[in-house]
């Protein structure tokens, strides 16, 4: 396997806080679930995955979380091949967190799709469930983006999340390049 055949994909995970980010990160690249991980922190990870007879290096942003009030750091949207979306299926304040993080990628790239999967987390937790798969599944349709529901606490789906992504990723039949933001040419 030589570095030139394989393809570079950046990846970010983004979401409120706890829904499980960093553990569905770790989960995939560590193959453990952290319990004990400090959530204030960002971090970033390597993994080579092969997907559909191709080799993909990986670059995964795990982001320390968004809320309301946070401007989307240009590091999470420049460059950037794919999202991963995330809430947690018992919590409908991070469902809705997830409309406002991807409206505010939209804005920020100039372009009306990106690469995305919404991921409904904690699916474990299904005695909790505020927010019904139907509903979520709706928004993906409208959005045009992959959804899944996973548990990173079960290792559920966590593999699925990434194949998703690389998946949405080449619909946008790019080779290597990720998209150009508007008025702001990458060399
Ligand atoms: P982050 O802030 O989005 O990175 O969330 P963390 O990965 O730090 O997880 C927040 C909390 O939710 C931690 O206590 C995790 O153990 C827990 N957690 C993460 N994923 C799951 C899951 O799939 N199921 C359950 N039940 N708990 C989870
Ligand atoms: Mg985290």
């Amino acid at each position: 396997m030589t570095l030139e055949l394989m393809r570079a994909r950046k990846i970010a995970v983004l979401g409120s806080r706890a829904v499980g980010k960093s553990s569905m990160t770790i989960q995939f690249v560590e193959n453990h679930f952290a319990d004990t991980y400090y959530p204030t922190i960002e971090n970033t990870f390597h993994k080579l995955v092969r997907y559909r007879n191709q080799d993909y290096d990986a670059e995964i942003i795990d982001t320390a979380g968004q809320d309301e009030y946070s401007i989307l750091n240009s590091k999470h949207a420049i460059g950037i091949h794919g999202y991963v979306l995330v809430y947690s299926i018992a919590s409908r304040q991070s469902f809705e967190m997830c409309h406002v993080v991807r409206d505010k990628i939209l804005n920020y790239t100039g372009i009306d799709w990106v690469p995305i999967v919404l991921v409904g987390n904690k699916a474990d937790l299904s005695n909790q469930r505020q927010v019904p798969t139907e509903e979520a599944t709706r928004v993906a349709i409208e959005w045009n983006c992959a959804f899944i529901e996973s548990s990173a606490k079960h290792n559920q789906n966590i593999g699925k999340i990434f194949e998703l992504v690389l998946g949405e990723i080449e619909k946008q039949g790019l080779d290597s390049e990720p998209p150009r933001t508007s008025g702001c040419l990458l060399m």
